[in-house]
């Protein structure tokens, strides 16, 4: 009787298992389906380059003694963030604080911006996008623009998406009425054949985009406004 109730005992559970080994037979084949059907290979590659690093600080904020390049970068990393969820691959030409090659070598800042056009060439993007911050004598002056080169049409619609969506999200309009893209002979703009724009995100000369530009809040408002111009851009080229 004990035997048998050994026996049942066995069976029972060697029953269990087999239904287990069953039920989990079932849901692996769509678990792994739907993993290989969220990663695909990206229909898009976009470059973001963020301005300076190294010793170069690029501009300074006025009262905040801040060099844009931390900016920079603290956008670029956001937006890259934004971009990935959207299934958009990225490329930065800068991770971190430093510049692209040694800074104490002589000539480095030509061999820095070279090292990005080489990384914007072996990337093929479907766009570059440079970020930077400005200034201005006249220091009432702030918003962000965007630039793009005059023989890139690509480039101008690109920017133009950018710009209105900045004027829009960062409710523009009221700062500066006359703000639009314009034309700008920068090197990012011209170093390669793919649609290019640069956004100088604010200018660090006025006191109240240099403070903003130091928040996380308008730093994370000015990437998702860039991120929506990018993504806009992409689906209607
Ligand atoms: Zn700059």
């Amino acid at each position: 009787m004990k035997l048998l109730v050994v026996k049942r005992g066995v069976a029972i559970f060697a029953a269990c298992a087999l239904l287990l080994g069953i039920i989990a037979a079932i849901f692996a084949k769509p678990v792994a389906d739907a993993v290989a059907a969220h990663t695909p290979a990206a229909e898009f590659t976009v470059v973001l380059d963020a301005g300076h690093g190294g010793k170069d600080p690029g501009v300074v904020g006025i009262n905040s003694k801040v060099g844009e390049a931390v900016i920079n970068l603290d956008i670029c990393l956001r937006l890259e963030k934004i971009l990935l969820r959207n299934g958009i691959a990225v490329v930065l030409t800068r991770t971190d604080k430093n510049s692209l090659i040694d800074d104490s070598q002589k000539g480095y800042k030509r061999l820095d911006m070279q090292a990005r056009k080489q990384i914007i060439m072996n990337a093929k993007p479907s766009l570059v996008l440079s970020v930077h911050c400005n200034r201005f004598p006249d220091k009432t002056k702030r918003g962000a623009q965007a630039f793009y080169d005059k023989d890139d049409a690509a480039g101008e619609r690109l920017a133009k998406t950018l710009q209105t969506n900045l004027n829009s999200e960062l409710n523009q309009p009221l700062l500066n009425k006359s703000h639009g893209c314009l034309t700008g002979d920068f090197y990012m703009l011209n170093c390669s054949p793919y649609p290019s724009a640069l956004v100088e995100c604010g200018f660090m000369s006025n006191p109240d985009d240099d403070k903003l530009l130091n928040t996380e809040a308008h730093r994370q408002l000015i990437a998702e406004t860039l991120a929506k111009g990018i993504i806009s851009f992409l689906h209607n080229s």
